[in-house]
């Protein structure tokens, strides 16, 4: 993107040279692109006198498999005779299709075909997105900012902590404020930055007074240089629920370190329910309620998310009146598993750290293997309410009231997005779900992203949808499009629904 100024110019650079170039309409931007040059988002070029896209159109092929999951066994009384039917069922993905821009002109495909006696129509388009962004889910415990911190990619502001969730540090990237509110390098590195997310790429962000991370969607982030392995098994608290009778017998006492609750199993109702004994134990920390424990420390990459190193900090003074006496056993362990460490009191009830008990390590064990592998996962949200609609239809509002009445089923690239409930269409998508680099954007800074509209025919002609400009999949497939569309069939990603027949036929009553 650092030279993408150099290859285009949104000004006439002069008659003579203006006549040798083609502009591209696709999108504000407006290039002029000279004969086998590519314009400023290289996903247009000027190839035999003629706007092409760059990248074919992706028409995506469900498996035989998907298909055959669905032939009813026995049907009118007579056994499935083996054949798969729909084997090849082709969906017109947006990746590749081209953008609308200006809007006003019908989406770049508008394609029909029949399943199962259902007369389709799919609106396919690329949308180009201002107001879009990431929300990153981390599953890590270790804190990696305070709420609000600022996020950056190379030294630039792209979003900011937000609430962290059940074992997962979340942050929220992008949108419209840090895309074009902000200065020229702030939006071109928020765009790249969303991007390379989208994409699947391995994208290094910094918090301010925080940690730095690597996030890859599907892959395990990397803090402060370390790769995470395990999402926690629950808080301190849940833990000590979950592991209190595998304990029993075998050590007087157990603190689950955490930075939310720290567990203590004696004081613990799950511990009392177990007929577990006082063991005069003093937590340094804001006790909640009876075994619970918040703020035993800062956050930070320690033990369970908090500083710790040595958990032995957390403790204050042992009451013998209250339980405690030389020789009590004390296990201490993460939420995690990863870091656990075994101690006896000694004459002066202080804890004396020993080698960890064979009897005790199914226990931890039993933890670790609890915890799920942690990754990143990306959501694409974008808002898909606003002129990219009159594309789909004269009447925008039409398509908004038919996606929230569940008419029409959003796509993104094939994926199952989720729709905001409210106003305007609202989307987010796992970015693992579409196909590899499906994502685009252009110079404005802006972020491309395919989107398809699926529905019924006679719903498409209800809402007011450009009827002349339909076309049949087998034209699409042979023809191409305006921008001389490539056509490339590649298979769905496994677990992408389509049609939505069962949706479809359910709201149309049939
Ligand atoms: S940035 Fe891309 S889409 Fe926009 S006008 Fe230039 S080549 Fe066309």
């Amino acid at each position: 993107m650092n030279e993408l100024s150099e290859r285009f110019d949104t000004h006439d650079p002069g008659e003579r040279q203006v006549a040798e170039k083609l502009r591209c309409d696709a999108c504000p931007v407006m290039c002029y692109i000279a004969e086998g040059r590519t314009g400023a988002c290289d996903r247009y070029g000027n190839f035999g006198g003629r706007i092409t896209r760059c990248d074919p159109v992706r028409v995506l092929e469900h498996s035989a498999e998907e298909a055959a999951a669905v032939v009813p066994f026995m049907a009118e009384g007579k056994p499935w005779d083996g054949r798969l039917v729909n084997t090849r069922r082709r969906f017109v993905s947006a990746i590749g299709a081209g953008t609308t821009y200006p809007d006003y002109k019908p989406a770049p495909f508008i394609v029909s075909q029949e399943v199962e006696g259902v007369d389709l129509v799919t609106v396919v388009t690329e949308g180009i997105f201002s107001y879009c962004g990431v929300k990153v889910k981390i599953d890590t415990d270790r804190h990696l900012g305070d709420e609000t911190a600022i996020v950056r990619a190379e030294g630039e502001a792209v979003g900011h902590v937000t609430t962290g969730e059940y074992g997962s540090q979340m942050l929220s990237l992008g949108g419209v404020s840090h895309l074009t509110g902000g200065s020229k390098s702030e939006g071109r590195v928020t765009c790249k930055t969303l991007l390379d997310l989208c994409n699947r790429q391995a994208v290094e962000l910094t918090i301010d007074g925080g940690a730095s991370v690597v996030v890859q969607a599907g892959a395990a982030p990397v803090i402060d240089g370390k790769q995470e392995h395990r999402m926690r098994v629950g808080c301190g608290s849940a833990t000590i629920g979950m592991f209190a009778t595998q304990w029993r017998g075998l050590v007087d006492e157990v603190v689950v370190v955490d930075d939310h609750i720290t567990g203590v199993v004696s004081e613990h109702q799950a511990g009392k329910v177990l007929g577990w004994e006082d063991t005069g134990i003093k937590i340094l920390g804001r006790r909640s309620t009876p075994g619970r424990y918040f703020k035993v420390s800062e956050p930070g990459l320690g033990w369970g998310g908090t500083t710790i190193s040595d958990p032995l900090e957390i403790l204050g003074e042992w009451n013998p009146k209250k339980g405690a006496r030389p020789g009590l056993s004390l296990l201490m362990v993460s939420t995690t598993g990863e870091q656990f460490a075994y101690y006896e009191l000694d004459d002066e009830l202080k804890p004396v750290r020993k080698p960890f008990p064979d009897r005790l390590r199914k226990s931890v064990d039993l933890i670790e293997d609890n915890c799920e592998p942690a990754l990143c996962t990306v959501l694409f949200m974008a808002g898909a309410g606003g002129s990219l609609r009159a594309g789909v239809t004269e009447n925008p509002v039409n398509l908004t009231r038919s996606v929230h009445g569940l008419k029409t089923y959003v796509t993104c690239g094939g994926a199952p997005v989720y729709i905001w409930p409210g106003g305007g269409i609202t989307l987010m998508v796992d970015v693992t779900r579409l196909p590899e680099n499906a994502f685009g954007y252009v110079p404005t800074p802006a972020l491309v992203a395919p989107i398809e509209f699926t529905m019924r025919r006679d719903d498409y002609l209800a809402l007011g949808g450009y009827v002349d400009e339909i076309r049949s999949l087998d034209d699409v497939l042979a023809r191409g499009g305006e921008y001389f569309n490539e056509r490339r069939i590649a298979g769905s990603p496994p677990g992408n629904p389509w049609p939505p027949l069962a949706q479809l036929r359910r709201e149309s009553g049939r």
